[in-house]
């Protein structure tokens, strides 16, 4: 994680041609085999935190198929810090493959009931084995300004040229980080993979200057059932776009997001010479809980 990136943006040639538009797409999911996509960029804001506060470890929350919790457990490793995960809910018999990556990594993980987690509690057990005042803790999904400030590192010299740019939205703190990089010509248009959060205006807000608050739309339309949910239909497009682009998503976040790119270019929602971007904001570990052959890719 230590040099930045190549990132590579990726025009998608024939497939909108039609509708008078050009979209192209950020490839974050190719910047890192594991800390992946967005992660990568809000994560290395924090690790650099918490080393400048000489923390020992970093602890935060996530689900068993979170795209957080693997990225920070193996930044975590590679930066030379202690991971700690607390899990949503009670620790299942057999744990996801996601979890026993983080494991892998050298993370130690702390289940707690679906109940408590909602409070995100410290379960009293993590400082058996810590110092409080070592443990530099990030929220779930990663919310925060220093995540913000990492993700205004996403955009630059060659993405001045778009004039719409779209992102999935979790917790918005990527999203923040677009808005806070974006030129003033650019509208900025997150999905929301949660369905009906109005919270989500507001904590984007939060994460920016007075100046820029507002300057982005989040879609709510976009759910398919809530965070995580997935239809037979969301499915269908996301092996669609797979054949069209060679381009995998996951149903909780790019899959949605590349649904509502496609609906709406198709409803014209675009007016003619706009040039998209939309940032492939990487982390598939929830489509390894689908059944096998789900996917086509
Ligand atoms: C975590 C995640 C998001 C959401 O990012 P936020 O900054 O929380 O809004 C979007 N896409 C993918 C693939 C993710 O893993």
């Amino acid at each position: 994680m230590n040099s930045f990136p190549q990132i590579e943006i990726e025009l998608l040639k024939n497939l909108y041609h039609a509708f008078g538009v050009e979209v192209s797409v950020m490839r974050l999911d190719k910047i890192h085999s594991v800390v992946s996509g967005n992660k990568w960029f809000k994560l290395k804001a924090y690790l650099a935190d918490a080393k400048a506060l000489n923390k020992k470890a970093i602890l935060t929350f996530g689900g068993a198929y979170s795209n957080h919790i693997i990225a920070t457990a193996a930044a975590c490793d590679g930066a030379g810090l202690k991971a700690i995960g607390v899990i949503r809910g009670e620790k299942p018999a057999k744990l996801s493959p996601t979890l026993q990556e983080a494991v892998g990594y050298g993370m130690q993980l702390h289940f707690v009931s679906r109940e408590k987690y909602k409070d995100k509690p410290i379960p009293e057990a993590v400082w058996d084995n810590y110092n409080k005042e070592t443990v530099y803790c990030i929220d779930e999904g990663g919310y925060g300004s220093p995540g913000c400030a990492g993700a205004a590192t996403i955009l630059g010299e060659t993405t001045k040229d778009y004039t719409h740019i779209m992102a999935a939205v979790g917790t918005g703190t990527t999203l923040a980080g677009l808005v806070t990089s974006s030129l003033l010509h650019q509208q900025v248009i997150g999905i929301s993979a949660l369905k009906n959060n109005q919270e989500l205006e507001p904590l984007v807000d939060a994460l920016l200057p007075r100046e820029i608050q507002g300057k982005f739309t989040i879609l709510h339309d976009y759910h398919f059932g809530g965070y995580a949910k997935h239809t037979p239909e969301l499915i269908s497009f996301m092996n669609w776009w797979y054949a069209q682009t060679s381009i995998p998503s996951d149903f909780v976040y790019t899959g949605k997001l590349f649904f509502a790119l496609n609906d709406l270019v198709s409803t014209q929602h675009f007016a003619t010479g706009s040039k998209i971007l939309v940032i492939h904001s990487g982390g598939l570990q929830g489509n390894r809980s689908l059944t096998n052959g789900t996917l086509i890719f």
